[in-house]
């Protein structure tokens, strides 16, 4: 069984653990956290970084923190995993769907060009949330220029995208907060955990204020607001400082893996990749191929004991979320879901198997 994606563990990760527990610092306080939130903070270049529970809780305080409300909009892209819809719902605002880019996949700029020129006074839109779909970015000198000009604050889903990189700049750097995920399939992980990025410290300050049940004393239970208990435990804490230390390894592994994979693919006719945009240096996070047939190759692999999966069904068509506004251009997000599977990308995996599930590829695709 070759799996699509996993933990790799081959670090420090017991060690850190196991001072948690020799040293009893194992809740929500501790140098882990600390060292944690400094290690992202000086990787992506952000001033400030503060630990969550998840991904989840992160976009979720992130829209608190851009002042997003009940009955507000966000413009998110109708191609990404259920949970950045979920944090817009969860801050009580409504999502606006836009239709993804034919080549690149993120959402597509022109269309949400095309809308704003012609809701450019709907008051209700308050924030654009771009996903940087599979460790992929959009144009987000453009996207940010649509920002500004419509007066939206931006907030980064760059859950998938630790390590990604436009022009330099680290990806969940160029919005007012940016989300980082560490749940298992992650590039790093913590097995559950997530992190919010900002170059604003009152914005870090008042993130890790609300995680912490908005406590607004150090000695005494006297709370400001209603808070939220989002903060990553010290033990969590200490594996990400351990798989921090290892994710310049991990993001060499992912591109040698997605080069094979591009290099090796690419003659078969009909099959065709998602295109990085200029400017951006993925992070590889998982390796997705697109093709007619793909949807019967995930049946035929994951038959074989080769883990694949499809890419998530957009969002306009799970039923929470079917009448809200759909932007659509000829449905590009239903397109992908349906001709697109991704391929074992684990940084752990040998390139005896990248071989084996090379010869089944080229095996099913080309009779
Ligand atoms: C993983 C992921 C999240 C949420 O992360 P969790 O840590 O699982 O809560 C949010 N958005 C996208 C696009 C993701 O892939």
């Amino acid at each position: 069984m070759i799996p699509l994606s996993i933990p790799n563990l081959s670090g420090n990760e017991w060690k850190y653990i196991k001072d948690c527990l020799d040293t009893n610092w194992v809740s929500s306080v501790g140098n882990y956290v600390d060292a944690f939130e400094n290690s992202v903070a000086s990787f992506t270049g952000a001033k400030h970084a503060v630990a969550t529970s998840n991904g989840t809780t992160a976009l979720h305080l992130s829209l608190l923190l851009a002042g997003i409300t009940q009955g507000d909009k966000v413009i998110v892209p109708n191609l990404t995993f259920v949970a950045s819809v979920n944090a817009i719902r969860h801050a009580g605002a409504e999502p606006i769907l836009v239709d993804v880019d034919e080549s690149n996949w993120q959402m597509d700029l022109s269309l949400l060009e095309e809308y704003l020129a012609d809701h450019s006074n709907s008051p209700g839109i308050k924030a654009i949330m771009p996903v940087h779909v599979l460790g992929n970015m959009l144009d987000i000198e453009r996207l940010i220029r649509i920002a500004e000009l419509h007066k939206m604050v931006l907030v980064e889903d760059s859950t998938e995208s630790l390590g990604t990189t436009f022009k330099g700049k680290a990806a969940g750097t160029f919005g007012l907060l940016g989300c980082l995920s560490f749940n298992g399939n992650k590039i790093i992980t913590t097995g559950g955990g997530g992190m919010i990025i900002t170059s604003d410290s009152d914005l870090a300050r008042e993130a890790k204020h609300l995680s912490t049940q908005a406590k607004a004393d150090t000695l005494e239970y006297y709370h400001d607001q209603v808070g939220y208990n989002y903060r990553l435990v010290n033990l969590l804490a200490a594996m990400g400082v351990a798989q921090m230390e290892q994710l310049p390894g991990f993001l060499k592994r992912k591109n040698e893996v997605a080069e094979f994979y591009t290099h090796e693919l690419s003659s078969i006719k009909g099959l065709s990749f998602m295109q990085n945009t200029p400017g951006v240096n993925p992070n590889n996070w998982l390796f997705t191929i697109r093709h007619s047939r793909a949807v019967e190759l995930c049946d035929h692999l994951n038959a074989k004991g080769i883990q694949c999966r499809k890419l998530w069904v957009p969002m306009n068509r799970l039923p929470m979320f079917e009448d809200y506004t759909y932007l659509s251009n000829g449905d590009v997000a239903g397109r992908l879901y349906e001709s697109c599977v991704s391929l074992p990308c684990s940084t752990s995996i040998t390139d005896k198997q990248l071989n084996v599930i090379l010869v089944k590829i080229r095996a099913f695709l080309n009779t």
